[in-house]
């Protein structure tokens, strides 16, 4: 074998709850994970006007945090305060409920779903309308051998990347990421700018092979390069030994730190033990009941599942009819947007990307500069899937027209340019009700309003609806409107 280094609580009983559904402004809500999305259900809970005992248990020693944000923490870009969501009792516009009693670091042991109970590993039990289980996922690490003790504890120095925890076992110069999936490319991209040595190894030709074309894998692949991350590709890890990993064409790679982003799986456990239907996720359906209407579950636990935006719409969702409204449009899962977080390039995918046979399909390729665009469009010129690397403005504009769903201006390549009002005419003017900071929720026409009362800077737009605070990845995307905004009013 060679050794390859490289250079590189419980409350009154609801007054006006339904005993069968558990809903009603006054029923008591126990919200099970703090995580992003349980943390949302809270939130929206207040802000629809639930008035009833809402207690959020999240296993987690607190405050709650924006988990997409965790690759920052390796690089020292962000403190794991700048992490923290808005603390529940202290949210703009719902003043005069009653507080959400959040307890960190307790978790939900049982439920007795006959008496309507949650047992907490501090040995109280919480009594409950409505149960909203809000578990998240947790890494799936691949069977590789030597990964774990007999016992099944994973070895010293081994890690997934989910919490804060996670983060501090990060050790050592000698780094291997495993997975080059979105998570394991930014997790190698933070902590090479940290000065580690890193190698990712993954099984695809480039990484994000399963959302990427060649073109865009191509510029990715030299970007990660660039910044002196080793890149075994083609790769899979074959056998771990303290401080050495075997790839399968026997190479071995040292290591401090085996960190594992291969996935996730649904943390349902708690859920299977009550005895609600469980598939790969806690089954449910579109406002998040389980097999038992008192419980929802919603997020990464949940089946349909899918990404945190779909968690969110989601909370959203489970808020909403829990409080008597109406379901939201479902947006974010019909037309979804990927953004990478490696800071100094722009990548995007949307849809999913490839598009459908029979489409138009437009390429701009310039991979010695980092630009690639491949864009995809039905019979009637609207945008069905993009990727765009390296084209900041372009992939701004994409995703606007995409949010929109309206036709493409006919001068495609002036688009990829980045030409903000391309010869065929001005761009399609989004609604005031797409949402551009999926994070925060924060639409256009909340941004314009915003700068209708005075808010005329970008900076003074973030100040004043939140966008861009969560992952950042819509900053482009306020750049753009803020350009708008201007030229309209000049
Ligand atoms: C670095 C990183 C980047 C990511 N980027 C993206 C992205 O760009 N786009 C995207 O869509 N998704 C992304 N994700 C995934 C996204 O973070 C998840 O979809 C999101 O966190 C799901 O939120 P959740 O609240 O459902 O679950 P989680 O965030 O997993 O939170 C669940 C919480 O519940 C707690 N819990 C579990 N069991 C119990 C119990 N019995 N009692 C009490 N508490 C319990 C857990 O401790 C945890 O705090 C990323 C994830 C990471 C780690």
């Amino acid at each position: 074998m060679r050794l390859r280094r490289r250079g590189g609580t419980a409350g009154t009983a609801g007054t006006a709850g339904d005993a069968t559904t558990g809903t009603g402004t006054r029923a008591r809500i126990v919200v099970v994970g703090g995580g992003p999305v349980g943390h949302r259900v809270a939130e929206r809970l207040r802000h629809h006007g639930h008035e009833g005992p809402v207690t959020l248990l999240d296993a987690e020693p607190g405050p709650a945090y924006h988990r997409v944000l965790l690759p920052a923490l390796l690089d020292g870009s962000l403190t794991p305060a700048d992490l923290h969501l808005p603390d529940l009792n202290r949210l703009p516009g719902v003043p005069g409920m009653p507080d959400v009693t959040v307890r960190h670091g307790v978790s939900a042991a049982g439920i007795d779903r006959r008496r309507q109970e949650v047992r907490t590993t501090e040995h109280d039990r919480l009594p409950y309308d409505t149960l909203v289980l809000a578990t998240g996922a947790r890494p799936h690490l691949p069977p590789v051998p030597g990964l774990r003790h007999a016992s099944g504890w994973l070895i010293d120095g081994v890690t997934g990347l989910r919490s804060r925890t996670d983060c501090a076992r990060v050790r050592g110069e000698e780094i291997v990421v495993l997975g080059g999936g979105p998570l394991g490319v930014e997790a190698a991209a933070a902590l090479r700018r940290a000065g580690r040595r890193v190698t990712l190894v993954h099984p695809g030709p480039y990484p994000l092979d399963d959302r990427l074309d060649a073109g865009a894998g191509e510029v990715l692949t030299r970007h990660l390069a660039g910044l002196g991350v080793g890149l075994e590709l083609g790769r899979i890890a074959a056998e771990v030994r303290p401080g050495k990993l075997a790839l399968d064409d026997e190479w071995l790679l040292p290591w401090d730190t085996l960190l594992c982003c291969t996935g996730v799986r649904p943390r349902t456990r708690l859920a299977e033990a009550a005895g609600l239907a469980v598939r790969s996720g806690v089954l449910v359906d579109a406002e998040g009941r389980t097999s038992d209407p008192a419980v929802r579950a919603v997020g990464d636990c949940a089946e349909p599942g899918g990404s945190l935006y779909d968690g969110w719409e989601q909370a959203e969702r489970v808020a909403r009819s829990l409080t008597g409204g109406s379901a939201p449009h479902g947006t974010a899962a019909r037309r979804p947007v990927f953004r990478l977080r490696v800071p100094g390039l722009t990548l995007g995918v949307l849809g999913d990307g490839k598009g459908e046979a029979g489409d138009e399909i437009v390429t701009y390729r310039d991979a010695a500069r980092g630009r690639y665009a491949r864009i995809s469009l039905d019979a009637e010129g609207r945008l069905r899937a993009a990727v765009v690397t390296g084209l900041p403005q372009a992939l701004a504009t994409l995703t606007q027209l995409y949010a929109a769903d309206t036709p493409l201006p006919e001068s495609r390549l002036a688009l990829l340019l980045g030409r903000p009002a391309p010869r065929g005419g001005p761009l399609p003017e989004l609604p005031p009700e797409a949402v551009v900071c999926r994070c925060n929720n924060v639409t256009k026409g909340a941004l314009a309003s915003a700068w209708e009362e005075g808010a005329r800077t970008q900076e003074a737009l973030v100040e004043a609806t939140r966008a861009t605070t969560g992952c950042g990845s819509c900053t482009d995307d306020i750049k753009v409107l803020c350009r708008e905004f201007a030229e309209v009013g000049s």
